[in-house]
């Protein structure tokens, strides 16, 4: 653990770059606080926290490896018809200290829309795909998210703490947080200042309960909006976090929190096992593992620009997830 955790102590993200949507004024202030050592994913933190309160984590994690691997042999073996749309309707809550910090309606819209164009395979960069992965290319996964209420309330909070294991502040109201809403039925998002992380999700194999459920959004980081120093200002933090609620895990498997390097996998076929995660713009190839990285998948900790794909094996895991225990009343499938 402490090799992994030096391993993301070390990862520090680099700002630069821009986009065609003009930011509202209230939110144009709040991606310039100027470059950010800011680790990109806390999940693998949620991941220890799980580890530290439940001895049979690992063993729940290969019972969950198994079960989702046998839903993906089941659902091959099913109708050739087109799988069913599968819509998770969302509750965003927006935790703010000053009235300017509150982020528009549309601004919270947009991130949605760029969420479903991830799910969908509609992005419009992703021509920049390199051949070599055009065939493990998703296409549309069919998996939806309906942003159904938007919660704004006012905290005292400056920060909400991850590392320390205090994340249930922010769902807590007398703790400067906000409780959520029906949580067996939609996916609650915490967007808010989070002490250390772009943003963290609860995975299903974390078996959590419904209340402690859901995906947090560190505000710097939430949503599209221009910025020169930013560089994860695409709002494709949440389509990893969203990546990670539905059960994906880094390309590199950290999260075994077990040997790192190229010992451990994501439990995905088409997604190339890599050591480690990249930072920053890489240009293909990028060799570990004996394979070309694929640093452009959403689960990597590439820049946003960099961020073009999901795969068709990740597609087959995420959908498999909405059978599971904690993620089967999640979804509304319609055709
Ligand atoms: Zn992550």
């Amino acid at each position: 653990m402490k090799q992994l955790l030096t391993i993301f102590s070390s990862i520090f993200l680099f700002y630069a770059c821009s986009t065609e949507e003009v930011r509202p004024e209230a939110e144009q202030t709040l991606g310039q606080a100027g470059p950010l050592n800011n680790k990109k994913c806390g999940t693998t933190k949620l991941s220890e926290q799980r580890i530290s309160e439940d001895p049979d984590f690992f063993q729940k994690r290969a019972n969950y490896d198994a079960f989702i691997a046998n839903r993906i042999l089941e659902a091959s073996q099913e109708s050739a018809k087109a799988s069913p749309i599968i819509t998770v309707p969302v509750i965003v809550h927006i935790l703010y200290n000053k009235e300017a910090d509150k982020f528009s309606k549309q601004f919270v819209r947009t991130q949605i829309g760029v969420l479903n164009n991830a799910f969908k395979g509609t992005n419009g960069d992703i021509s920049k795909v390199p051949e070599k992965f055009v065939k493990s290319l998703a296409g549309d996964t069919r998996i939806r998210f309906d942003l159904r209420r938007i919660i704004y309330k006012a905290t005292d909070v400056e920060a909400f703490s991850i590392n320390d294991f205090s994340e249930a502040d922010i769902r807590n109201p007398n703790k400067g947080g906000s409780a959520p809403i029906d949580p067996v039925h939609k996916l609650n998002i915490w967007v808010a200042n989070l002490d250390g992380f772009a943003g963290a999700a609860f995975k299903p194999e974390h078996n959590v309960a419904p209340e402690q459920d859901g995906i947090m959004m560190n505000r710097m980081f939430f949503g599209l909006f221009e910025s020169d120093t930013n560089p994860l200002n695409l709002g494709r933090t949440l389509v990893h976090e969203a990546g990670h609620y539905l059960g994906l895990r880094h390309l590199w498997g950290d999260d075994a929190l077990g040997p790192t390097g190229c010992r451990t996998d994501d439990g995905v076929g088409d997604t190339p096992n890599s050591s480690r995660g990249h930072t920053g713009v890489p240009v293909f190839p990028v060799v570990t593992c004996g394979s070309e990285d694929m640093f452009m998948n959403y689960m990597d900790f590439t820049d946003d620009k960099a961020l073009l794909m999901f795969t068709k094996g990740q597609t087959k895991r995420m959908r498999a997830a909405f059978d599971f225990e904690t993620r089967k009343n999640i979804g509304i499938f319609s055709n």
